[in-house]
């Protein structure tokens, strides 16, 4: 990734969105030269059709599922909302979903149970037993919970709730947008009925994404027309969005048994930070998290300042969700943990990824005491004390 590097720009942002992976865009220039519908038999039909089943089986593999279950959408918001808005007669969810989970629920006709969210930013799962076991016995209830949240990176225990759930009946729908190629995800061992996810999170194209349904499971048509996605979402495929995607999660699979690297890498960071700025807080820190992100505040010093003293300084960093450009509202996330007001108003994510390398980072903390407040004393050095890996995602 020497464009943003070469353009002197430091990028820390892959939740927001992952730069395009070679792969990607070299699998989507392929595709393009495709001229046929992947519906018709004829061969440059079939070789377009080719093209979107080999994506759909990298896809599976990066989520543990059989390509069968894999139904390309437009990206996860399409995903989110198709599922929440499937004729439930109760859904249970919790105040730190994304918005394009939490939006489609509220407006849906479904009965919406609270999960409530402790302060470590877990959602309060033992609740769900409460309401599947108590509640009244309306008919088709979905328990909706993310993986891993935008924000914070937390994981939830989505393996204990679903279990619970399929032993009761109730269907699970998980947002692994964050978890998809940052964490090992094994769909068919999850008991989850429903899973999307996202290609621009990983390093594939934008506005492209996939329901994962497990097999044998029904809900509505998303679109209906010509039958597209066996009759599940029907449209012609994006055949170069597709292929893109195919190859990022092939990328990203590979990624992900470099985990550990990235998060010493992360962790390093994070020591440093509060080094030089102690009074720093880090959110999520005692609760299990992606390894790629970080969320932290300085207190007395609101996200926009940070956010924008990063920005002019070369570092592409967020503060709160930031999935719509230029939003800098207070996150819904943050409030639903309790934190404090001045942590909630001064949260930043840093967010790393494929492209991040440990000299990124020091170039961050050498900025980072004139960024969060003070001047940088002169001649001090900053040097990660971590393993060797230069770039963890590479
Ligand atoms: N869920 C989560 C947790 C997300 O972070 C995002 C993207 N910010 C989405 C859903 C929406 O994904 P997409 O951009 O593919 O619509």
């Amino acid at each position: 990734m020497s464009s943003q590097r070469d353009r002197g720009r430091v990028y820390l942002d892959h939740n927001a969105t992952a730069p395009l992976r070679p792969e990607a865009r070299d699998a989507m220039l392929a595709a393009l030269d495709l001229v046929g519908n992947p519906s018709s038999i004829h061969a440059d039909g079939r070789a377009a059709r080719d093209c979107v089943e080999t994506a759909r089986e990298r896809v599976a593999r990066l989520v543990g599922a059989m390509p069968s279950e894999v139904v390309f959408t437009s990206g996860a918001t399409e995903a989110n909302n198709w599922v929440l808005t499937s004729g439930w007669d109760r859904i249970l969810i919790s105040d730190i979903e994304h918005e394009s989970v939490l939006i489609p629920g509220r407006r849906s006709t479904a009965e919406i149970i609270t999960l409530p969210v402790l302060t470590s930013g877990e959602v309060d799962v033992g609740r769900v037993a409460d309401h599947v076991l108590c509640g009244p016995c309306v008919g088709r209830d979905l328990v909706t919970l993310q993986y891993a949240n935008n924000e914070t990176g937390i994981v939830q225990d989505v393996a204990a709730v679903a279990g619970f759930c399929r032993a009761h009946d109730v269907a699970v729908h998980t947002d692994a947008v964050q978890a998809a190629g940052r964490l090992p995800l094994q769909f068919d061992a999850l008991n989850v009925d429903f899973m999307s996810i996202s290609a621009h999170k990983l390093g594939g194209p934008k506005g492209i994404g996939a329901l994962i349904i497990r097999d044998g499971v029904t809900i509505p048509s998303a679109i209906s027309g010509g039958g597209q996605e066996r009759s599940r979402r029907s449209g012609t495929e994006n055949v170069a969005a597709i292929a893109g995607f195919g190859a990022a999660a092939a990328a990203a699979l590979r990624d992900v048994s470099h985990i550990s690297a990235l998060q010493q890498m992360r962790d390093a960071f994070e020591a440093e930070l509060k080094a030089i700025k102690p009074e720093a807080v880090i959110i999520g820190e005692d609760t299990l998290r992606l390894a790629n992100t970080s969320c932290l505040a300085v207190p007395g010093l609101r996200s926009e300042t940070l956010v924008i003293k990063c920005d002019l300084a070369g570092f592409s960093v967020s503060a709160g969700a930031a999935c719509s450009s230029g939003k800098a509202s207070r996150s819904h996330v943050l409030m639903a943990m309790g934190l404090d007001d001045n942590v909630v108003n001064g949260a930043v994510r840093i967010s790393l990824g494929w492209t991040t390398s440990k000299a990124d980072l020091e170039s961050f903390l050498k900025r980072w005491r004139e960024l969060s407040g003070g001047a940088t004393p002169l001649g001090q050095t900053v040097r990660m004390e971590t393993s060797s890996h230069r770039r963890a995602f590479a």
